[in-house]
């Protein structure tokens, strides 16, 4: 496996590649890999792609210094598994190569206005500029590729799909389900901060989305039932949504059919988000 440390390194990886007749894959994360990366790697590897996997923990997409600051980083351990998957080279750019500017505010942004804006980006303001921006800059050094993306973070297949239409990107975007523990708490980077107890609490997510599929019910009912769920597990409630999954925008009641229901909460301080397909229906 390649290593690429350098933007130089990386471009020439990718263009050597295409040189060669073979078409490059992308796989964003930010490192601290667990199961759900091995996932995405392993579906592009299986596509037949050289894969890319790329390591950055973009300070952009981190409205709160304190989350930045406690987000995990185990780059020996993620270059392991990362080559075990089978993917070609690994890119680790540093900051001053990414964002020089950087703690001064980068002048150009890539902004995609409505998916932006609600749900994660309604209480993460700037969270999806720094997504958007970091990803079309991935996407940029890559060159023409295919762009690996889990649905563990659905808002964000939604909003890089969008900016990959408007700016005809010469990129197709492939998603992977979420992975899961055995208990169904959907694997995050962030949980190695939660105690024991806290992975409990965190299963009120899950437990959350659950409630909401086993009987279909107006997007109102749906919405309640999951955030009493949440809270008496135990998690702060940051919201309980059901959305149309292409717009998202909130379904009313008179909605049937297919949804998604999205969820978000705090344990023990951190951050958890969650999701999955509902049937909105008579309740
Ligand atoms: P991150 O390192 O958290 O920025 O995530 C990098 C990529 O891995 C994103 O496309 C995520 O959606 C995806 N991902 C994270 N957790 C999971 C999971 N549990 N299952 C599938 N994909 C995931």
């Amino acid at each position: 496996m390649e290593r690429l440390g350098t933007l130089a390194q990386w471009r020439d990886w990718a263009e050597g590649t295409r040189r060669a007749g073979r078409a490059v894959s992308v796989v964003p994360t930010m490192g601290a890999l667990h199961e759900g990366h091995r996932a995405l790697v392993a579906a592009a590897v299986a596509a037949g792609d050289e894969v890319l996997v790329t390591s950055f923990v973009n300070p952009r997409q981190f409205e709160n210094l304190a989350d930045l600051t406690a987000y995990p980083r185990t780059p020996e351990a993620d270059a392991a598994l990362v080559e075990a998957a089978g993917a070609a080279a690994l890119a680790t750019p540093s900051l001053e190569e990414m964002w020089p500017d950087h703690p001064a505010p980068t002048a150009t942004t890539v902004h995609v206005a409505g998916l932006s804006e609600v749900l994660e980006g309604a209480q993460r303001p700037g969270h999806f500029d720094g997504v958007a921006s970091v990803v079309a800059k991935i996407l940029i050094l890559s060159g023409p590729c295919r762009l690996w993306l889990g649905e563990k973070d659905f808002q964000q297949v939604a909003v890089i799909s969008q900016m990959v239409r408007d700016l005809a990107l010469p990129v197709s975007v492939a998603t992977v389900p979420t992975v899961r523990e055995d208990s169904g708490l959907a694997l995050s980077s962030r949980n190695v901060r939660l105690s024991e107890a806290g992975r409990r609490r965190a299963l009120g997510l899950v437990a959350a989305l659950r409630a909401a599929g086993e009987h279909p019910a107006r997007a109102s009912v749906l919405r309640a039932r999951m955030a009493r769920v949440m809270a008496e597990a135990g998690v702060e409630v940051a919201y309980a949504e059901v959305v149309d999954p292409a717009s998202l925008e909130p379904c009313d009641d008179s909605a049937r059919g297919r949804c998604r229901a999205l969820v978000a909460g705090y344990v023990e301080g951190v951050r958890l988000i969650d999701n999955d397909e509902v049937e909105v229906g008579e309740d």
